[in-house]
């Protein structure tokens, strides 16, 4: 089946589809991205990922072309178009285009994109293997709530990750723990759920906030603290949550 892409309004054939050279988000990473799961071709917490969407996308002054109310709707109807009943929905939102200038021109139309990739159901939370996280230096910039495209830094650490047999890095911040390349973190100590605050170091994951809620329905105690690096590989159980693994189990911290 052809591979479809929505692009600033149009439905159109992924193989088909160009890009300008000058997007700025092609030569400055100037833009902000989601990825959106859906199951049964029904998009998953989809107003939490819209507002997260905005928050990024004002935060670096990017005003989306619709409304997220119109935005949601013409993901739910490409996704019925894709014929793909389980994935995910990558989004990426641009400044746009303009001669290639640090400085940023007053008229400028944002690029707006997004397609879908099938996914198989993920292992249930405790089953299979675990993961193996390997610790690195957090070299990211102080906005890490702004779901950036620039992910040179996380790319760079997860490839580092695997390349030394792990699965995910786990970025060390000041000697905390801050998330993960593509994760956030989580710890069980004694009865509490600890895991560090969202903010300038760490994104707010929609999971995460979907397993602090349940934690908070289960009557679960949560300790939103940064975690020191010694007591990561200490704690009763860790596990690192995003959209496309949900919940995984650490089988190791580096070594132990
Ligand atoms: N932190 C980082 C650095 C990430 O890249 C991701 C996944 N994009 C997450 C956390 C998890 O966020 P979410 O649960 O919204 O997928």
């Amino acid at each position: 089946m052809t591979e479809l892409l929505w692009l600033n309004g149009e439905i159109l054939s992924m193989s088909e589809a160009h890009l300008n050279v000058e997007d700025r988000g092609f030569q400055f990473a100037d833009g902000v991205y989601e990825v959106i799961r859906f199951y049964h071709g029904m998009p998953f917490t989809l107003d939490l990922h819209l507002e997260r969407l905005w928050k990024s996308a004002v935060g670096i002054q990017i005003t989306p072309p619709m409304t997220p109310d119109s935005l949601g709707d013409q993901i739910g109807d490409f996704i019925g178009k894709t014929g793909i009943r389980d994935g995910m929905i990558y989004l990426q939102l641009t400044r746009g285009v303009s001669p290639r200038n640090h400085l940023i021109p007053d008229e400028i139309a944002p690029t707006l994109l997004f397609y879908a990739r099938p996914l198989p159901p993920v292992t249930a939370p405790g089953k299979g293997e675990g993961v193996s996280l390997l610790s690195i230096p957090d070299e990211r910039w102080k906005r890490c709530w702004v779901k950036s495209i620039a992910l040179l830094p996380n790319v760079l650490a997860k490839n580092a990750a695997v390349a030394a047999g792990a699965d995910e890095a786990a970025f060390i911040d000041l000697g905390f723990v801050t998330e993960c390349s593509t994760s956030n973190l989580f710890a069980v100590i004694g009865d509490k759920l600890v895991t560090h605050p969202v903010g300038t170091k760490v994104l707010p994951g929609i999971t995460r906030q979907v397993v602090l809620e349940v934690a908070g329905e289960l009557g679960i105690e949560v300790d939103e603290r940064a975690i020191r690096e010694e007591e990561a590989p200490r704690a009763d159980e860790l596990f690192i949550t995003s959209t496309t693994r949900e919940i995984s189990w650490v089988a190791r911290w580096n070594d132990t």
